[in-house]
C-alpha cells in the first residue's frame, strides 16, 4: 500500500469522543520507548506525525490518524511507564481496556515489542487480556537492526514459547526497524488486504 495521505484527526481519553465514522481502525499498542512513534512516522513517510521523544510515558492519549481518507492508524498510550504513580496506572489501563471492548471499528491491534528484550511480563499478560477478550491482535518486533539475525530469532522464540504455553496458535509477528524501514511494505500490505477484503 502506498500511503497517499496521513492526517491527524484527533487525541482524546474517552472512546465515546474517537471519531465516529465507521472506517476500519488499527491501533498500536506497546510499552513505553518501544519505538511505536518512530514506527508509525516510518508508516507514514512523515518525521512528526506521532511524537518521539526520550521522555517515555508522554504520549498518553488515544490518537488517531487518517490514512489516505479511508482507514485510522491508532496510536495508544504506552503502558508501563514507572514513573507513574499507580493510580495513574489504573486510569491508563482503564481507559485503554475501554477502548479495546468498546470500539467497533477496530480491526486489530498490533502489540509492538522491543526484540532486544526478553518477553516481559507486562507485555505477555497484556497478549493474554486480548486473547481471552477476542480481541484480534498480531506482535510487532521493534528496532530489529539493533540484533544479529540469530539473536533475533531466538527472542522471537522465546515469545512463541511463552505464548504457546497458553495458546494453540501464537499470533501472527512482524519484524520491523524503523532505522532500515525493514518490516514496512509488509505491514502496510497486510493493513490493504485486510481492508480489501
Ligand atoms: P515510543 O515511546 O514507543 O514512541 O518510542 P520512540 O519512537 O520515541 O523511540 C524510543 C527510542 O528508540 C528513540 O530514541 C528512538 O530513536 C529509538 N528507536 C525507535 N525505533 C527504532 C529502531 O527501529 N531502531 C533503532 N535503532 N532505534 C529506534
Amino acid at each position: 500500500m502506498k500511503i497517499k495521505s496521513a492526517e491527524f484527526i484527533i487525541s482524546n481519553s474517552e472512546v465515546a469522543k474517537c471519531p465516529k465514522d465507521m472506517l476500519p481502525e488499527y491501533a498500536f499498542i506497546g510499552r513505553s520507548n518501544v519505538g511505536k512513534s518512530s514506527l508509525i512516522n516510518m508508516l507514514t513517510n512523515q518525521k512528526n506525525l506521532a511524537k518521539t521523544s526520550g521522555k517515555p510515558g508522554k504520549t498518553q492519549l488515544i490518537n488517531h490518524f487518517l490514512i489516505n481518507k479511508n482507514w485510522f492508524l491508532v496510536d495508544l498510550p504506552g503502558y508501563g511507564y514507572a514513573r507513574v504513580s499507580k493510580s495513574t496506572k489504573k486510569i491508563f489501563q482503564k481507559f485503554i481496556t475501554n477502548y479495546f471492548e468498546k470500539r467497533k471499528q477496530l480491526v486489530c491491534a498490533f502489540v509492538l515489542v522491543d526484540c532486544r528484550h526478553e518477553p516481559q511480563k507486562i507485555d505477555t499478560e497484556f497478549m493474554e487480556w486480548l486473547g481471552v477478550n477476542q480481541i484480534p491482535f498480531n506482535i510487532i518486533f521493534t528496532k530489529a537492526d539493533k540484533l544479529k539475525p540469530q539473536a533475533l530469532k531466538r527472542n522471537i522464540s522465546k515469545y512463541q514459547e511463552i505464548l504457546l504455553e497458553t495458546w494453540e496458535e501464537c499470533p501472527q509477528h512482524f519484524i520491523t526497524s524503523s532505522s532500515d524501514y525493514r518490516g514496512k511494505e509488509e505491514l502496510l500490505n497486510y493493513i490493504e488486504e485486510i481492508n480489501q477484503s
